[in-house]
């Protein structure tokens, strides 16, 4: 394989909400069939961070490139229409939808914001084959004709991450992709991760600690908005600041 390719970039990264610095001046680094994970105590930043990559909050400083473009400026439907996709904590399906047309929404909208007005505008046939395929992709085809509200929890999330790949995701960013599951979900949506690294990068916030060395390439430590630490998981969790501040041992 080729040089790890960089296909999203922080630089300085910065966000004040009046006078408060909630993300003060962090670098980042994603790369194609890498995992890269963010971690960091409660009110570290993390979803400021990820906030500000999918443009969902304008930055107070720095600079963020995806694929070799800036788009510090650029306004977030058109960031997720490049590649930039992002997966929601609470989970963005429609119970009262079936699994398939779950999926057939997702490949309707145009720029990947959940939109609970959605109606359909004719011609889903067209996108069952696809709809079918990101099924197959994530391990739901079998459930395609089930009510989406009838999933398991890990299913309505590995659902939901089928709806996000819709939109052909460069990058993914999953926040807590495996919150409140159990063990046998926890690694349905691991290994489903692990799968969708092989052709995108991922980044995730995990609070997960043996996720995060499991399935992790690279670990980003946040505390107070800053890096505490960087690097793979012998690296950090051996890190003596990112045992004290982070791991309290
Ligand atoms: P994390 O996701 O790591 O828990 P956040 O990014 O949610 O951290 O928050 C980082 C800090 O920024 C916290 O102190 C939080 O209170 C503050 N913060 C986040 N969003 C806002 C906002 N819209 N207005 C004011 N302060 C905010």
């Amino acid at each position: 394989d080729a040089e790890p390719r960089v296909v999203l970039s922080a630089r300085g990264l910065r966000k004040e909400f009046a006078g408060f610095v909630a993300v003060g001046g962090v670098d980042l680094d994603v790369h194609h069939g890498k995992i890269h994970a963010l971690i960091g105590p409660n009110g570290a930043g993390k979803t400021t961070v990820f906030n500000l990559l999918t443009k969902f909050l304008p930055p107070t400083g720095g600079r963020i490139e995806l694929l070799g473009q800036d788009i510090t400026r650029t306004p977030p439907a058109k960031v997720a229409r490049m590649g930039l996709v992002r997966s929601f904590q609470i989970s963005a399906i429609f119970p009262h939808l079936s699994v398939l047309d779950n999926v057939r929404v997702a490949l309707q909208r145009p720029n990947g914001l959940a939109t609970q007005f959605w109606r359909p505008a004719g011609a889903l046939d067209v996108l069952t084959p696809r709809a079918f395929e990101l099924l197959e992709t994530v391990g739901l085809a079998e459930a395609a004709h089930r009510l989406a509200g009838d999933l398991s929890y890990g299913r309505k999330r590995v659902l939901e991450i089928a709806t996000t790949l819709a939109l052909d995701p460069k990058v993914l960013l999953l926040d807590e992709p495996m919150a409140g599951m159990g063990h046998e979900d926890v690694a349905v949506v691991a290994g489903l991760i692990r799968s969708l690294a092989a052709d995108r990068a991922i980044l995730m916030v995990e609070h997960n600690l043996d996720v995060v060395a499991e399935l992790c390439d690279w670990i980003t430590v946040l505390q107070a908005g800053k890096i505490l630490a960087a690097g793979d998981y012998v690296t950090v969790s051996t890190d003596e600041r990112v045992r004290v501040a982070y791991m309290g041992t």
